[in-house]
């Protein structure tokens, strides 16, 4: 086989977080039709392979534009967006929950004084159960269709209510499936982008309001309020506070790095200010909308830390990072390429810096890394 070592990368990083210190692109020849072959035959064809892949990857850096070149002095071991991994880090066991049952598909927790959480430790949602029916907190597609089996665990009254904690997809999608005609409660914002999604399976809310909107049903409560765009507009706090519980859904990730570029925040300022906020609030568990598990006030703080460690990490790569180091000169006419250039080394940086204390840490945190750093720093240079 053919091994075109790729030069050496940021050795401290690579022994910290335990991966394999020598990458390697690895042009591999194609074996299917040669396995019959003897092995004379064999080392030919894998020669003859290696020849005219070293003769691509030669071409490729200085002859081929828009092909792939060597990597930037100091590249972070974690695999770049667009590079496959072949094995992403374990999941640290502070960021495991109790398992489903695999035949139910689901698991319900009880909050307490008739609140419950359902999962399929990917997405989650809440149950309010009071004495007339019980009232839905999202309805993620991934589980929707057995929210009734979930329900009919403990109770037998139906819904009367959904409430929307945002208008994506991934966490409304599955209320039509609910059936009935139930109330729904949702921000103003979230009642406009429903309007303009025009999607059958998330039907509009019939209440919305502006800031504050406390829903009583029999003796429970729920105090619903909009704190601004952050994850998206009309993301709001649901708060539950006999259970003290609070819902905030895709800002905390307990255990878990952020998905993508901060769960795909519309304001990066927003969202960090949101983090603040949650830890300012009083609660004792957090739901989140998604992981396997509730979260803690300490969840909180280490993802608040993390934020700030992200925020400084960029900060100092800007600062102590020059425009058109190592740019082909005869890119020096295309400012996209020099921004392109300065921005990857800026972001591997930034994934340098923050290896060492968060790679163990956070769960998934080699998957969006390259991710937030790139959001960071765009944020950081322009807004
Ligand atoms: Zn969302």
């Amino acid at each position: 086989m053919c091994h075109a070592p790729r030069p050496s990368r940021g050795a401290a990083a690579q022994a910290e977080v335990g991966v394999s210190p020598t990458r390697t692109v690895n042009h591999m020849p194609t074996f299917r039709t040669v396995t019959t072959l003897g092995t004379t035959a064999f080392a030919i064809h894998v020669l003859s392979a290696c020849v005219a892949d070293t003769r691509a990857a030669s071409r490729t850096a200085e002859e081929v534009p828009g092909a792939a070149g060597e990597p930037y002095p100091q590249m972070p071991s974690i695999a770049a967006i667009g590079e496959r991994t072949g094995k992403y880090l374990d999941v640290p066991e502070s960021a495991k929950g109790p398992a489903v049952d695999p035949a139910k598909g689901y698991r319900l927790q009880d909050l307490g004084r008739g609140l419950y959480m359902v999962t399929d430790n990917a997405y989650q949602s809440m149950l309010l159960v009071y004495d007339r029916g019980v009232v839905v907190i999202d309805a993620p597609p991934a589980y929707a269709a057995r929210l009734p089996q979930a329900i009919a665990e403990v109770t037998d009254k139906p819904i009367t209510h959904v409430v929307y904690s945002h208008s994506h997809v991934d966490h409304v999608g599955g209320t039509k499936a609910l059936g009935g005609q139930p109330v729904i409660v949702a921000h103003d914002e979230t009642a406009r982008l429903l309007k303009r999604a025009a999607d059958r399976n998330r039907p509009l809310p019939t209440v919305t309001f502006a800031d504050r909107y406390t829903l009583r049903v029999g003796a429970q409560v729920l105090e619903l309020s909009y704190h601004g765009n952050a994850h998206e507009p009309g993301n709001i706090f649901i708060h539950a506070p006999a259970q003290r519980v609070l819902m905030v859904v895709d800002v905390v990730f307990p255990g878990w790095m952020p998905w993508r570029r901060f769960a795909l925040a519309k304001d990066i300022h927003g969202y960090f200010a949101q983090v603040d906020q949650i830890r300012t609030l009083d609660w004792d568990t957090l739901v989140g909308g998604h992981v396997a598990r509730t979260g803690t006030r300490a969840d909180v703080e280490t993802q608040a830390e993390f934020n700030r460690d992200v925020k400084q990490a960029a900060a100092t790569a800007l600062a102590t990072t020059k425009l058109g180091v190592g740019l082909n000169p005869r890119d020096g006419a295309n400012p996209w390429a020099g921004f392109d250039n300065y921005i990857d080394r800026v972001a591997g940086q930034c994934v340098n810096a923050l290896t060492p204390k968060w790679s163990s840490r956070l769960a998934g945190f080699d998957v969006y890394i390259w991710d937030q750093c790139y959001a960071m720093e765009q944020s950081l240079r322009i807004e």
